[in-house]
């Protein structure tokens, strides 16, 4: 059972409601989307096995937050996870999950050994791609049994009906978890500010606890 790696490393977080902690990452290789907005190099890989991969996550000996499976999409290697997770956490390691919320089925799977799930939700209008929220609706109702926020990329092109099918999906299913906007980093700042704000007025008034929070690590230049 081999699992084909992108890069491992660590840093702080950069985006969402843990931003700041220190965590081990392991960046997965390929992604099942293809959103517009998408610039994760993922140009190479090397294939590991899950206790070479612990082995590697073990040469990381200062105090971490958790570890981030992140990608490409992390749970396309979900029988790799399933192998890997009990060793990390045997080595007293928590389990951060940054996903795409798509692949529901894998994440039945991994839901036990998963601490905290940092899930997208892909608004069409953002992504250019087609409508994902049948793939989000069964994704959260399975990720709401641990601790889970959502997070949505927020473009020019963005529009609010895609927020108001976002936030009728958080109040029906998770309705105390948190919807975190992401200004996509590579248009105008100033004239997306005023779309975020109008957004997360609407998000609160809904009765869903919405925070606009860049994503710090491209601001920064961290990885
Ligand atoms: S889900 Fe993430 S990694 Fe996959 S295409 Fe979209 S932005 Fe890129």
């Amino acid at each position: 059972m081999k699992a084909r790696i992108n890069e491992i490393f660590d840093s702080v977080q950069g985006e969402g409601l843990y931003l700041g902690e220190k965590q081990i990452f392991v960046r997965f290789f390929d992604c099942n989307l293809s959103c517009s907005y998408c610039d994760t190099k993922l140009d190479r890989f090397t294939e590991y096995e899950p206790k070479e991969l612990l082995e590697e996550i073990c040469l990381y000996r200062d105090k971490y937050h958790s570890i981030s499976f992140t990608g490409g999409e992390p749970l396309l290697y979900a029988d790799f996870l399933k192998e890997i997770l009990p060793l990390t956490s045997d080595h007293g390691h928590k389990h951060y999950l940054e996903t795409n919320g798509t692949l529901f089925s894998e994440l039945e799977q991994l839901i036990d050994r998963i601490d905290i799930i940092a899930m997208d939700l892909k608004f069409p209008s953002s992504t250019g791609m087609g409508n994902l929220w049948h793939m989000h609706k069964k994704f959260l109702k399975i990720a709401s049994k641990k601790e889970v926020f959502l997070k949505a990329i927020i473009c020019q092109a963005t529009y609010e009906e895609d927020l108001r099918q976002a936030l009728a999906i958080i109040k029906e299913i998770s309705p105390s978890s948190v919807l975190v906007l992401q200004p996509n980093s590579y248009e105008n700042q100033t004239v997306l500010h005023t779309k975020l704000q109008n957004f997360k007025e609407i998000g609160n008034q809904e009765g869903v606890t919405t925070c606009v929070i860049p994503q710090i690590h491209k601001i920064m230049g961290l990885r």
